[in-house]
């Protein structure tokens, strides 16, 4: 049995592989369309991805543009020259028996990210670079067959590879979330988990803590949720430490994650690292930038996700709230619209009405707000400041905003939300409450002292205005009543 005793002993160590789709409207080499989402196996594809003989790849620059701000979002040196090579093997979804992709001389160099955790620190990983590459074909299996599906072939990525920085499976997940925001901010990417847009494999080794030299490791491939990426990251390190722990070894090797099993499986061993015979590419120039090229083509990348944080301190908001307004890019830039239109105040409480409305899922599901404009927040906002409507009512006529354009005004009268705060119409309930020979009790209790006991005479005059009694004025009232 693997204690915490035990599992204490060691240290996981976790570098991480990231391939992103990139959002191109075409291909990586062609002009096929590069949106394979629902469309007839075999249907976007050119000779260039068939590979069919005399075909000639024509570089995609919108992907170069694309990878340039990458660079950006990861803190990166861009290569002014890289180029691509040829990397052989044979598979049925790669018909031209090699994978184009950058391997001496990569486009993106050495940067970091910084990985917010839970307790409010953060996981600083060493980015190693990043390439371009092509994305091979979709293999199916049936029993003694297999259809190949070529749709996805040459669609454009950029593969990121971390430094093995990481030491935690929350901080492994950590830098996955991070890595998708970053991409999806930056413009990079869709970041369509479900699509498989970005796509994590998870490079664990263990060893005893302390020790000089890392583990042999493992490599779980194709984790495509940030909770699949902790998840397998702590069977894999349960799974090595109990391996160690029998006098066994870790063989090096690339593993599956069964997500119903919640068990990663290996697939392949790698002992012997495969010969790729690879060699540059000689039907691709390479690709050479300007510094002023890529100074431009970087001022185009909008603000990215630790600029909101900062912008966002004066609102004191709660790490889950940030989280969950950086998970939808249009919340995150709506709470800011409205902090430079109407102040923090009024921000911090569209802030929580968003996340408590639209909430947070563990990966990129969460749904969105459709009216972005930030006027009616505001004026529902400064409604609740003006007690014109109580929180809970706000609520409500906040859904409504979020779903359609109508005023947050005329949502209120509809459903006859608003608080009536004329002393008139307020004094005439409290005298009928304070008169009722049931309130009698009450009225005792407060001349006795127990000031507890006004809850229950603003709860009548609450029910008698069917909630729409301002609560504090109530309460005035039947101070100056007594
Ligand atoms: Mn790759």
């Amino acid at each position: 049995m693997l204690t915490d005793e035990i599992l204490d002993k060691y240290e996981m160590t976790i570098g991480i592989e990231c391939h992103v789709q990139l959002a191109t409207a075409t291909k990586l080499f062609s002009s096929a369309d590069n949106d394979a989402r629902d469309k007839a196996p075999n249907s976007v594809v050119s000779p260039v991805d068939y590979g069919l003989p005399g075909m000639l790849p024509v570089l995609n620059r919108r992907a170069v543009d694309l990878a340039i701000k990458a660079g950006k979002a990861l803190n990166a040196e861009i290569a002014r020259v890289s180029r691509f090579d040829r990397k052989h093997y044979f598979y049925p979804d790669l018909p031209k028996g090699y994978q184009t992709t950058q391997m001496y001389q990569p486009i993106i160099l050495a940067g970091y990210v910084d990985a917010p955790l839970e307790d409010g620190s953060s996981v600083h990983v060493r980015i190693h670079h990043a390439h371009m590459e092509e994305d091979a074909g979709k293999l199916t299996h049936f029993g003694d067959y297999s259809l190949v599906d070529l749709n996805r072939a040459g669609t454009p990525l950029i593969e990121i590879v971390s430094e093995p920085d990481i030491h935690s499976a929350a901080g492994a997940k950590a830098f996955a979330t991070e890595l998708h925001r970053l991409m999806v901010y930056a413009g990079v990417t869709n970041g369509d988990l479900y699509q498989g847009n970005m796509r994590f494999d998870v490079n664990l080794s263990v060893a005893p803590k302390g020790a000089t030299k890392l583990g042999r490791r493992a490599e779980v491939k194709n984790l495509n949720s940030f909770r699949s990426v902790e998840k397998a990251a702590e069977y894999e390190f349960r799974r090595q430490v109990e391996l160690l722990e029998k006098g066994l070894r870790v063989v090096q090797e690339t593993r599956g994650w069964d997500d119903a099993k919640q068990k990663t499986n290996s697939q392949r061993s790698k002992e012997d690292a495969q010969d790729y015979r690879y060699m540059p590419d000689a039907d691709i120039p390479p690709i050479v930038l300007t510094a002023e090229e890529i100074a431009e083509i970087q001022a185009t990348v909008p603000m990215l996700p630790s600029g909101y944080r900062e912008r966002w301190l004066p609102l004191e908001l709660d790490r889950s709230v940030t989280d969950s307004l950086l998970a939808v890019r249009e919340h995150a830039a709506l709470v800011t619209d409205i902090q430079d239109k109407a102040g923090d105040d009024i921000a911090k409480r569209v802030a929580h009405w968003l996340t408590s409305a639209f909430g947070r899922t563990d990966d990129d599901t969460a749904t969105a707000a459709t009216n972005l404009s930030p006027d009616g927040y505001i004026e529902l906002a400064q409604m609740v400041a003006k007690s014109e409507l109580s929180s809970t009512a706000a609520k409500e006529v906040f859904l409504e905003i979020a779903a359609s354009s109508e005023s947050p005004r005329a949502i209120a009268e509809r459903k006859n939300l608003l608080q009536v705060s004329d002393e008139a119409a307020i004094a005439a309930i409290v005298d009928e409450v304070l008169a009722d020979p049931a309130s009698q009790a009450s009225l005792a209790d407060i001349r006795a002292g127990k000031d507890k006991a006004i809850g229950y005479l603003v709860g009548q005059i609450m029910k008698k205005s069917q909630g729409k009694a301002n609560p504090a004025l109530a309460q005035k009232l039947i101070r100056e009543r007594m």
